[in-house]
């Protein structure tokens, strides 16, 4: 086989991967806790599967606009002035087919050979692999616990020099859960406008966020900084629809503009009945977003209070996404059946085997001290799973 560097280059999804093999051992049988999920676990809200219906049956099964239908487009602009306070021109907005490929298109257009981009870790694994298809270098610049995984500005300077092209955020932040503020937003942005350094910023979390706090669209506190930014966002995380494949980029015309002649090659427009969908989503009732949140945040806190009960492990309180992010590194040096535990890997190898329980470990979030734990699942499997991993961590010689 002669494969091009590119493919041979790119790893596949591990958080996917962990989370296939977790369900493949659950139709096995096998009594799996699940805490690798990177999805809601409720249903997409009824009157959005109606919409779809509707559509269906009133023939919206061929090819729409490139860059998704108008009505979509009016609804991700309302969304975004009323919700973001961003203004955004139609020809600025761009469907896509999920958040994933919202940000595949824009590093694809600001991004080749010899581009620096800035990545602080841990980060979301897709990003790290989008990067590198571009044929771009990733700067990977880690985040101290301490400082709640927040990239300082003194932190960003440093890992700016002139090949530096573009830098990647992610607030609420997956795996850690993490939301800058409006002032810790503008201090990055100063930087970023003064050395016109691009954007991206991903917002797929956006309205995942516990005890009243409301994040900020980093695009909206500078004129200069809007220039330079591409939003992301999409329905998959905030209404439960990682099925139907919508997201969408809110960009410069320039950008937006090189991103759709992409997609026009590659996948036209995404589909015709998910995007109907997602105008339902959008323009509809939010009661369903609402109380999914309020389930999420029930659940963060007891998660959080469990895994508080382990001697030795340390996290942060996430503020937002779905996923504690504990530090593990006091068990690192211990053995289980003689075999040394030298990282996160290794543990969440062990308790997938051992005690069937499914996480994903820090080193895919650039990071192996840390396992992500996903509280996107019952309240008795977070008990249960919690319960074995502090059983088992205790036995461990
Ligand atoms: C889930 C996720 C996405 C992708 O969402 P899709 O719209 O389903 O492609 C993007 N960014 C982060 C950080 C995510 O966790």
């Amino acid at each position: 086989m002669r494969l091009a560097a590119r493919a041979l280059n790119i790893s596949p999804s591990p958080t996917l991967t962990i989370d296939a093999q977790a369900k493949k051992m659950q139709a096995a049988g096998v009594q799996v806790i699940n805490f690798s999920a990177g999805e809601p676990d409720f249903d997409t809200p009824e009157h959005i599967k109606q919409a779809a219906i509707t559509a269906l049956k009133k023939g919206m099964t061929k090819y729409t606009p490139v860059t998704g239908t108008l009505e979509l487009k009016q609804a991700i602009r309302q969304k975004l002035k009323i919700d973001n306070q961003l203004d955004y021109r139609l020809e600025e907005i761009v469907v896509t087919v999920g958040a994933k490929h919202a940000l595949y298109n824009a590093i694809q257009v600001l991004c080749g050979v010899g581009d620096e981009v800035i990545l602080p870790a841990p980060y979301w694994v897709s990003y790290l692999e989008q990067i590198k298809l571009a044929e771009s270098t990733p700067v990977i610049v880690p985040t101290k616990a301490e400082n709640n995984f927040k990239l300082t500005p003194e932190e960003l300077t440093a890992a700016i020099n002139e090949r530096t092209k573009l830098i990647i955020l992610n607030s609420p932040a997956n795996p850690t859960g993490t939301v800058y503020t409006a002032q810790e937003m503008a201090a990055l942005g100063e930087i970023l406008v003064k050395y016109k350094i691009y954007l991206i910023s991903d917002e797929i979390y956006e309205k995942l966020v516990y005890n009243q706090i409301k994040p900020v669209s980093i695009a909206a506190l500078d004129q200069k900084l809007k220039e330079l930014t591409v939003v992301v966002n999409g329905v998959s995380k905030t209404y439960a629809m990682t099925g139907w494949r919508i997201g969408y980029a809110a960009a410069p015309l320039a950008i937006a503009k090189a991103m759709a002649d992409i997609q026009s090659h590659c996948t036209s427009n995404p589909t015709s009945i998910a995007q109907a969908a997602s105008v339902a989503a959008l323009s509809g009732s939010q009661e369903d977003v609402s109380a999914m949140v309020a389930v999420f945040q029930k659940r963060r806190d007891f998660m959080y209070q469990e895994v508080s009960t382990i001697p030795g492990v340390s996290c942060n309180l996430p503020q937002g996404a779905f996923y504690l992010f504990p530090d593990f590194s006091a068990y690192f040096g211990k053995h289980f059946q003689g075999k040394e535990i030298k990282g996160a890997s290794d543990l969440a190898s062990a308790w997938l085997e051992k005690i069937q329980v499914a996480a994903v470990p820090g080193i895919v979030f650039g990071d192996d001290r840390f396992i992500r734990l996903s509280y996107a699942t019952s309240w008795e499997d977070i008990k249960e799973g919690v319960n074995r991993i502090k059983t088992f961590l205790t036995c461990l010689a």
